[in-house]
C-alpha cells in the first residue's frame, strides 16, 4: 500500500498542472489525499463501463485523461450520469484523478511520444509553455517522405487499420505538426510554424477546408487513438516509480466510433 498522496506527487511533476490550458479542470478531482493505494487503473474517459471495471477490481485510483467531472456541478444525484458515476464511484472508495492537458503538453507527454514515435527530428513545442512543455509539437522527417507514407508510419505507431486524410497521397512531407485529441484549434499555429502537415486526432469539417485552403495536409487517426496509447503507456511509467502498485489500463475502454 503507497499514500495516495505520493502518487499524486509524482504525476503533479510529471504532467505539471501549470501546463493544463485555462479552460481545463485537472488533478485530484474525487477523493481524499490522505488514503492508501494498491490498485491504480489507467483509462481516456471515465464511463459507465470504465467505471464499473474499477469498481468491480476494487481499484484505488483511477487516472482517467478525460477529467471527471469536468463542468461545474451544483447537485451529485442519479438524475444525471455524470452523478450516477461520481456516486458509484465515491460509494466505492474510488479516487479520480486528471492530468489531461498537462499530460498533452508535459516533457513526457502525450504529443512528445507521438512526435517520437513518428521519427519526428528536432522536435519542440508547437505552442511553448513552461516547465519546458507547450501545446503539440513540431519536427522535421530526416527523409522526404510522401503523405501516405507518412500515413503508414502513423497506421503503424497507433495500430490502425485506416484513417482520414486532407490532401493528396502524393504529396511532399518534410515538416510536421503533432497534436492529439480535438486540436483543429491549432491550425493557424502549424502553418504559421511552416509545417506542411499535421497530425491531430479529429477536425472539423471546416477546419478541414481551411486546411486544404492553406495547402496544410491534414492526418487524422481518430481522437481515441491518438491518446489512448499514452495511458497504457502511463501504466508502465507508473510501475517503474512505484513497484509495488498493481497498475492496468482499462480492458472495458473502447473508441464509441466505428468503421460502418
Ligand atoms: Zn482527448
Amino acid at each position: 500500500m503507497l499514500p495516495l498522496a505520493a502518487i499524486l506527487d509524482f504525476l503533479e511533476q510529471f504532467a505539471p498542472v501549470g501546463l493544463a490550458e485555462d479552460w481545463d479542470n485537472v488533478g485530484l478531482l474525487v477523493g481524499r489525499r490522505d488514503r492508501t493505494v494498491r490498485r491504480v487503473m489507467t483509462c481516456l474517459t471515465v464511463t459507465p463501463p470504465t467505471a464499473a471495471e474499477a469498481i468491480a477490481r476494487e481499484t484505488d485510483l483511477i487516472v482517467t485523461h478525460h477529467p471527471m467531472p469536468f463542468h461545474s456541478l451544483k447537485r451529485v444525484t442519479d438524475e444525471s450520469p455524470t452523478g450516477r458515476l461520481l456516486l458509484d464511484l465515491i460509494a466505492a472508495g474510488v479516487a479520480v484523478y486528471s492530468p489531461h492537458t498537462a499530460f498533452d503538453s508535459a516533457q513526457r507527454g502525450i504529443n512528445q511520444r507521438l512526435a517520437e514515435g513518428l521519427g519526428l527530428r528536432g522536435i519542440s513545442p508547437l505552442v511553448a509553455g513552461p516547465d519546458g512543455g507547450g501545446a503539440g509539437r513540431v519536427g522535421w522527417l530526416d527523409d522526404e517522405l510522401t503523405l501516405a507514407q507518412l500515413i503508414d508510419r502513423v497506421k503503424g505507431f497507433l495500430g490502425l487499420q485506416s484513417l482520414q486524410r486532407v490532401g493528396p497521397a502524393d504529396r511532399t512531407v518534410r515538416t510536421v505538426a503533432v497534436t492529439c485529441g480535438a486540436a483543429g484549434e491549432f491550425l493557424p499555429a502549424a502553418h504559421e510554424a511552416g509545417c506542411d502537415t499535421m497530425v491531430l486526432g479529429e477536425a472539423r469539417f471546416h477546419t478541414c477546408l481551411e486546411a486544404e485552403a492553406l495547402g496544410l495536409a491534414l492526418v487524422l487517426p481518430g481522437h481515441f487513438a491518438t491518446e489512448r496509447f499514452a495511458v497504457e503507456a502511463l501504466v508502465d511509467t507508473l510501475s517503474q516509480q512505484f513497484p509495488g502498485l498493481d497498475v492496468w489500463a482499462s480492458r472495458e475502454e473502447r473508441d464509441p466510433l466505428c468503421w460502418g
